[in-house]
């Protein structure tokens, strides 16, 4: 017995014929005649599958498993499926077979299958070669079969062949196309008899492009030194992985955990002709596609079993699929999509940001347009409203200059009064000097004193003038740090002859200290002319006993207050709310628009202006304006 063998040789003797009755006597399959198996549908079919390497070799693992899951899906009848291994496929020198063909025909003998399914070459092999011994009268389906490895001598009639054409030509093309930089090929290929049969065959396919590239063969090498050669390889290679059964070291690679390695530690691309391997590991190509040969392989199965001959259901050849190439592979050795063949498919695309957050994006850029629609409404908005405030400021200017003009009536009074004093001081003084000059000594000192008074007179004259050529002038909003004390001081100079005039006593009390505020003198003291105008009027109408205005200017934490009170007959408090709305009015002549430019002055001086009555009686009006820091 070889221990090389997959399942135990078990020598026929006892306890494999109780092996065989029980395995007939679970599957509840009594011994009958072919016709009268296919008559009945509730019958189980019984599959033998002869694997080539193992159960979990790549790629005859991935063609058994599509094979099967095609059966289960698609068979009217239940199914029992058997499965062995031909694991001296795996050794070069592998020993006797026989102990595993008595194994299996004990196991067989009196309950043959209804029909055996070799997957790979050596397995078909195996199975040409020793079905006279095991299932003589069994249909055969040889499937995953390259067609060069079909032994065509030893087809029977019961035989049917689902064969495959591996095109390395078109592997190499589709490679050079893709990636036409492309200078090495480095072939990964085992030591099993079928991998050095597919070494010759590669090499003779490599042949028509060695003029374009250069091929290694990574043949005869373990493959702790393949994967060494792979880390560490020149620019614009590419590997090639044929198979991987068994290393120049005798090391036999299952599964796909040698191209897993591969792949993790190689520098270059790995392209395959299985898709066995594809979908993780190589970057693709065309690629035999083991769900198409599962789906004609089970499809030949079910017509034999369905009673349809064997060599009617042959298939031959199944050429490479449409090229499937990896995206995250062509993502990771920078390959142009424009670069693949026509036609090819592009398999595990990463969805993009805008494919995975589809809505959420869509939401936020809603999000952000309505933003930045209200953003840029709002700054419309304030772009209007500074528009209209420039605007604003500038009427009330003009108007402040018309109400200007208007209390020049009110005060042409009071400047005749002014310039009156000193123009007939300066006459009296030229005269007085005139006089002295006539004499026969004239007191040269006293003169110079008089023409000392004439100048000072002169320029109280030039001083009237020049403040009532500033209240009437024409100015633009202008702030800058001023006095209070002296602004005030100075409107009330210009109403001081008025207020004399009509007997009222007009008193100013100054506060102690400098008050600096920020504004501009011409519209502050354009206020308060209107506000003592206002109180001198209203002194007009009463006949109250002490008829004076007081003008307080005093210190209230962070603001400067101007006080205006007079002891006239008051505001009607049911106006008080309504005094600063243009165009109120109680004066028969009056134009209702003074308190409303008051309180917009010293609004835009940041300030606060009240009204109020006094409880002794008559009105305050309170101007508050913060202090300049
Ligand atoms: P006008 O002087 O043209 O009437 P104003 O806006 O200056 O316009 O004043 C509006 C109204 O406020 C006046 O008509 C008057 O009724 C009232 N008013 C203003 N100042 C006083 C005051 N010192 N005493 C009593 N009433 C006043």
């Amino acid at each position: 017995m070889s221990g090389r063998i997959a399942v135990a040789a078990v020598k026929p003797g006892w306890p494999m014929m109780v092996a065989r009755l029980w395995l007939c006597l679970c599957l509840g399959i009594a011994v009958r005649s072919g016709s009268a198996i296919a008559a009945d549908r509730t019958e189980p079919k019984r599959i033998v599958v002869l694997h080539s390497f193992g159960r979990d070799f790549r790629p005859w693992s991935e063609y058994a498993r599509s094979v099967k899951a095609e059966l289960e899906q698609q068979a009217p009848w239940p199914l029992d499926i058997q499965e062995h291994t031909l694991l001296s496929a795996r050794f070069n020198n592998p020993g006797p077979e026989q102990p595993f063909v008595d194994y299996l025909r004990s196991l067989y003998e009196g309950c043959p299958p209804d029909i055996v399914i070799s997957v790979g070459a050596p397995a078909a092999r195996f199975g040409q070669k020793y079905r006279t011994q095991l299932f003589p009268e069994t249909p055969m389906v040889l499937t995953a079969v390259e067609q060069r490895l079909v032994n065509r001598a030893e087809l029977t009639d019961r035989d049917a062949v689902i064969s495959v054409h591996n095109d390395f030509a078109a592997s190499f093309s589709s490679i050079l196309q893709v990636l036409p930089d492309t200078r090495t090929i480095a072939v990964v290929l085992g030591v099993s008899p079928l991998e050095k049969f597919w070494l010759d065959e590669i090499k003779r396919e490599a042949k028509l492009f060695e003029h374009r590239v250069l091929f290694e063969w990574y043949s005869g090498l373990s493959f702790q030194e393949i994967l060494t050669r792979a880390s560490a390889l020149p620019q614009h290679t590419v590997l090639f992985w044929g198979l991987m059964s068994v290393d120049g070291a005798g090391v036999t690679h299952e599964g796909d955990a040698a191209l897993r390695r591969l792949r993790a530690i190689a520098n270059a691309p790995i392209f395959s002709y299985q898709d066995a391997f594809f979908g993780g590991q190589t970057v693709g190509g065309p690629m035999h596609s083991t769900a198409e040969s599962g789906r004609r392989t089970a499809d030949a199965v079910l017509r034999i079993l369905a009673g349809e001959k064997p060599r009617s259901v042959s298939v031959e050849s199944i050429q490479f699929a449409v090229p499937r190439y990896d995206w995250r592979e062509m993502q990771r050795w920078g390959i142009n999509e424009r670069n693949l063949p026509q036609g090819s498919e592009v398999l595990y695309r990463e969805p993009n940001i805008w494919e995975t957050y589809r809505w959420q994006m869509v939401l936020i850029a809603a999000v952000i347009l309505m933003q930045a629609g209200l953003i840029s409404g709002l700054l419309h908005q304030h772009r209007r409203r500074r528009l209209a405030e420039v605007e604003s400021r500038q009427r009330l200017a003009e108007l402040a200059h018309v109400n200007r003009y208007a209390a020049v009536g009110e005060l042409t009074t009071s400047i005749a009064h002014e310039l009156n004093q000193p123009l007939g001081s300066i006459l009296t003084n030229a005269e007085t000097a005139e006089l002295m000059l006539k004499g026969a000594s004239p007191d040269l000192d006293e003169i110079r004193e008089i023409l000392a008074d004439i100048r000072r007179d002169d320029q109280r004259a030039s001083e009237v003038i020049r403040r009532l050529r500033s209240i009437l002038r024409k100015t633009p909003f202008e702030t800058a740090e001023i006095d209070l004390n002296e602004t005030v001081g100075e409107a009330i100079g210009f109403l001081r002859a008025v207020a004399d005039r009509r007997k009222i006593a007009l008193r100013y009390v100054p506060a102690g200290n400098a008050l600096d505020v920020k504004g501009d003198t011409v519209q502050l003291q354009q206020v308060i002319l209107n506000l003592i105008i206002n109180a001198i009027e209203a002194l007009a109408e009463t006949e109250a006993r002490a008829r004076e205005v007081v003008v307080t200017t005093v210190r209230a934490g962070a603001f400067a207050e101007i006080r205006i009170e007079d002891s006239g007959p008051g505001i009607a408090n049911s106006n008080l709310k309504d005094v600063f709305n243009p165009f109120f009015t109680t004066k028969p002549q009056g134009m209702g628009m003074g308190l409303t430019i008051c309180r917009t002055i010293v609004e835009a001086h940041r300030g606060q202006i009240i009204a109020e009555n006094k409880p002794t009686g008559g009105a305050l009006f309170t101007i508050r304006l913060p202090i300049a820091e």
